[in-house]
C-alpha cells in the first residue's frame, strides 16, 4: 500500500471524523464552519498527531509563585506589578536561602555560595523565575542553570577564551557605543538589566564589579549619550540601531522616549530595536506599567509614521520561562502593533536538545514572536559547563529547520571571537571535531582576518583533550586549522 492508502484505510478502521460536524464543538461550532457541517473530511496523508505533540499550546496559568513560602499569600494582583517583582528579586545567597532555603538541600544551598563567590556576574533573579524554577531538582532546572552558579559544575576556562571575547571595546568609537559591521550599530545606555545572566557576553561591563571582575560600567549619563548620538548624526551608512545594554527595560519610560526621539529624527536611521530581556524574566511589567508599554507603543506608532521600524527584540531560551503572562504580554504587543522577534543562546541544559529546541520555536510562533537568531554560546569566563560543541549544536539547527515556517525558524549563529561578528555556524571554512576548532571568514566586517571558536574541551574526544593539555600544541592546533581551511598565515583575530 502507498502512504496515502495506507492513510486511508486506517481513517476508516477508527472513529476518526468524517466530516466537520464530527470535529470537536470548539471547531465545529465555529459559525464559519456550520454551513460546512456535512462537508466530507479528505483522507490524511500524515498521521494523527498526538496531544503530547502540542506542548508548545499549553500556557501555565496557575499561581506558581505561590510554591516559594515567602510567596505562598501573594495574589496575582500583587505579583502582576513591577515593583513587586523588583523589590523581591534575589541579589545574593542570603536572600536565596531565606525565600527557597524550605525546599532545598542545604549542600544545594551551600553550593550556591561558593558558586557565587568564584563567579564573574552578580547574581539577579526575579520573583516570576524563582517561582518557576523545579526546587526537587535545581540542579537539574533550565532557569537556575542560567541564573544561579554552582561550584560543583564549574569546569576550567579555554585556554583561548578571554573578557568581552567580542572585542566591543576595540569596535567602539565612544564608550557604549559599538559600531563593527557597516551599517548597522550597538547602542548600550546603561549597564542595569532585571535580572544577570550567568553567560552574559557583556559581563565585561554590565551588572557591577564582582570578587573577581572590575567593571567598566555604562551609567546612564548624558555626555555619553551625547556622544553617541553625535557619532550616530555624522555617520550617514548607519540605518539600524541597536539599542541594549545592559537592558532597556530598565529604562525609564521618559528616558526611552529621549533616546528614540533623537534616533527617529536622524535622517539615515531607519530601523531601531530595543533588545531587553525583560518578556522573559518579567513579563507582567508589559501588562502592568502602562505608562513604559504606552510609551513604547507610541514610539513604535511614531517610527512606523515616519516610515521607520522600532520594534522590540528578547531573548526566551526555554520553555519553562514562559507562561500564561507570557502569552498575555505578547499578545498585548500584537495587537498594539509592535513586532517583537526573539534571539536566544544555545546553553548545556537548558535548550541544547533538538525537542526542546522546537518546542520553544512553536512556542514563541504561537505567541507571535518571531525566532530570530540562536546563538552558540559566546566564549565567556567561568561558564565552561554551558557551552556546547559546534557539532551538537549544528545537528540541532538541522533538526529545527523543517518544524514550522521559514520566517519562524531561527539562524543558528556564532558570534565569532575578535570581533568578527555573526556567523551562520554552519559556514565555517574549517572545523575539527578532535581539536573543536572551527575557523570562519567575516569578509563584510575585516576581508583580511580569520576567526576562530574552539568547542569545550571537556566535550572533545580523547585525542583533543590529550592535545590541549599541552600548552606547546596549542599554536600548532591553531596553524593547522588555519592551513586546512586554506587561509595559511591569515591574521588570526585573537579571541
Ligand atoms: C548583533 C549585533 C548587531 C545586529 O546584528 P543583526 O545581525 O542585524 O541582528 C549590530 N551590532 C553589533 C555590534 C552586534 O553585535
Ligand atoms: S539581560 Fe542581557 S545584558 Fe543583561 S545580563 Fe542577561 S544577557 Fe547580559
Amino acid at each position: 500500500m502507498t502512504n496515502p492508502d495506507r492513510a486511508l484505510a486506517q481513517h476508516q478502521e477508527t472513529d476518526e471524523p468524517r466530516t466537520i460536524a464530527d470535529l470537536p464543538e470548539a471547531v465545529a461550532g465555529r459559525p464559519a464552519l456550520q454551513p460546512l457541517a456535512d462537508v466530507p473530511i479528505p483522507a490524511p496523508t500524515k498521521e494523527a498527531v498526538d496531544e503530547d505533540d502540542l506542548v508548545h499550546r499549553d500556557f501555565d496559568d496557575t499561581p506558581f509563585w505561590q510554591r516559594i513560602p515567602a510567596f505562598a499569600d501573594v495574589d496575582r494582583g500583587t505579583f502582576l506589578q513591577t515593583s513587586f517583582q523588583l523589590r523581591h528579586g534575589v541579589t545574593g545567597a542570603a536572600e536565596l536561602r531565606e525565600l527557597v532555603g524550605p525546599l532545598v538541600d542545604e549542600a544545594f544551598l551551600a553550593d550556591v555560595e561558593r558558586g557565587l563567590a568564584e563567579a564573574p556576574m552578580n547574581v539577579r533573579v526575579t520573583p516570576y523565575l524563582l517561582g518557576l524554577i523545579d526546587w526537587d531538582d535545581p540542579y537539574g532546572d533550565p532557569i537556575r542553570i542560567q541564573f544561579l552558579p554552582v561550584a560543583s559544575t564549574r569546569r576550567p576556562d579555554h585556554p583561548r577564551l578571554a573578557l568581552d571575547s567580542l572585542h566591543e571595546q576595540e569596535d567602539s568609537p565612544t564608550p557604549g557605543l559599538v559600531h563593527r559591521y557597516p551599517d548597522k550599530a550597538l547602542f548600550l545606555p546603561l549597564d542595569v538589566c532585571p535580572v544577570y545572566c550567568r553567560f552574559c557576553t557583556r559581563s565585561y561591563a554590565v551588572g557591577g564589579s564582582t570578587g573577581t571582575v572590575a567593571k567598566d560600567g555604562y551609567k546612564p549619563a548624558d555626555r555619553r549619550w551625547q556622544a553617541a548620538f553625535a557619532y550616530l548624526a555624522a555617520r550617514p551608512e548607519i540605518e539600524d540601531v541597536v539599542v541594549s545594554g545592559g537592558d532597556a527595560y530598565m529604562l525609564p519610560a521618559r528616558r526611552l522616549r529621549e533616546i528614540l526621539t533623537v534616533l527617529l529624527d536622524i535622517p539615515h536611521i531607519r530601523r531601531v530595536r530595543i533588545a531587553t530581556k525583560g518578556p522573559a524574566v518579567m513579563p507582567m511589567k508589559i501588562l502592568t506599567d502602562t505608562a513604559w508599554t504606552d510609551t513604547l507603543c507610541a514610539l513604535v506608532d511614531a517610527g512606523r509614521a515616519r516610515g521607520k521600524e522600532v520594534c522590540l527584540h528578547t531573548h526566551f531560551n526555554c520553555m519553562e520561562e514562559i507562561t500564561a503572562i507570557s502569552r498575555e504580554a505578547m499578545d498585548l504587543l500584537f495587537r498594539r502593533g509592535v513586532t517583537v522577534r526573539n534571539q536566544s543562546v544555545l546553553i548545556r541544559g537548558v535548550n541544547d536538545d533538538a525537542d526542546r529546541m522546537a518546542n520553544l520555536v512553536r512556542q514563541l510562533s504561537w505567541m507571535n514572536v518571531q525566532p530570530y537568531y540562536v546563538y552558540q554560546h559566546d566564549m565567556v569566563k567561568g561558564v565552561e559547563e554551558l557551552r556546547t560543541r559546534l557539532e551538537d549544536s549544528m545537528e540541532i539547527e538541522r533538526r529545527v529547520r523543517g518544524v514550522t515556517a521559514g520566517f519562524n525558524t531561527p539562524t543558528f549563529v556564532t558570534d565569532v571571537p575578535g570581533g568578527g561578528g555573526k556567523r551562520d555556524l554552519h559556514s565555517f571554512e574549517f572545523y575539527d571535531e578532535i581539536t573543536g576548532v572551527s575557523v570562519y571568514r567575516s569578509p563584510a566586517v575585516d576581508p583580511d582576518k580569520a576567526y576562530l571558536y574552539f568547542d569545550p574541551i571537556g566535550l572533545l574526544p580523547d585525542a583533543g583533550r590529550e592535545r590541549w593539555a599541552r600548552p606547546a600544541e596549542h599554536a600548532r592546533i591553531v596553524k593547522e586549522a588555519l592551513l586546512a581551511a586554506g587561509l595559511p598565515g591569515r591574521r588570526v583575530a585573537t579571541a
